[in-house]
């Protein structure tokens, strides 16, 4: 399957726990005041891989703890998102996405392709970025309405659980 992207960064150190390749997609309809990266909100910008490709990068590195999924906004193509999530994880590692709907939002939107981008993801970093509640002391998030979610403990919950570090460690 095809996915547009903006870019992909491997060896990333701030985008999630361990050692991690992020892969900026490309789309994104939020438009948050202060967005670090405008560059990626056109759908018809970046560049088209495949999801194959992007696992097969994934897998040819052992030292990657996860993949993130970031952007742009990975639920603007959250079909070809979930297929690397869903690769990816069959390799061992754990998917981080990053989303400017929240969790809620997700949850009632109705669309299967949501749901599946959701499921396919270990942990939801969630929310439009707000300028005003920006701060470079959050971990892993740019705004401090922005929450960082366990989303198989979220689902099987009910109920936004948050992320606690030592998940992975
Ligand atoms: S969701 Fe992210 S990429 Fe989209 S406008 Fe907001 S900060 Fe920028």
């Amino acid at each position: 399957m095809d996915i547009r992207i903006f870019g992909i960064q491997g060896d990333s150190i701030v985008d999630g726990p361990g050692i991690r390749m992020a892969v900026f997609t490309q789309g994104c309809i939020h438009n948050c005041e202060g967005c670090h990266n405008p560059e990626s909100h056109d759908p018809n910008g970046g560049k088209v891989m495949t999801t194959d490709r992007i696992i097969e990068l994934a897998a040819e590195n052992p030292l990657y703890d996860g993949v993130t999924l970031t952007g742009g906004d990975p639920f603007y193509q959250p079909e070809a998102c979930a297929v690397i999530a869903e690769g990816v994880k069959k390799l061992g590692l754990n998917v981080w996405t990053f989303t400017g709907y929240t969790y809620e939002q997700i949850i009632n939107s109705g669309r299967e392709d949501f749901m599946r981008l959701l499921k396919s993801s270990d942990v939801l970093v969630d929310g439009r970025f707000e300028l005003d509640k920006r701060s470079l002391e959050l971990r892993f998030k740019g705004s401090s309405n922005q929450r960082t979610i366990d989303v198989q403990a979220s689902l099987a919950k009910g109920e936004p659980v948050l992320w606690e570090e030592k998940t992975y460690f």
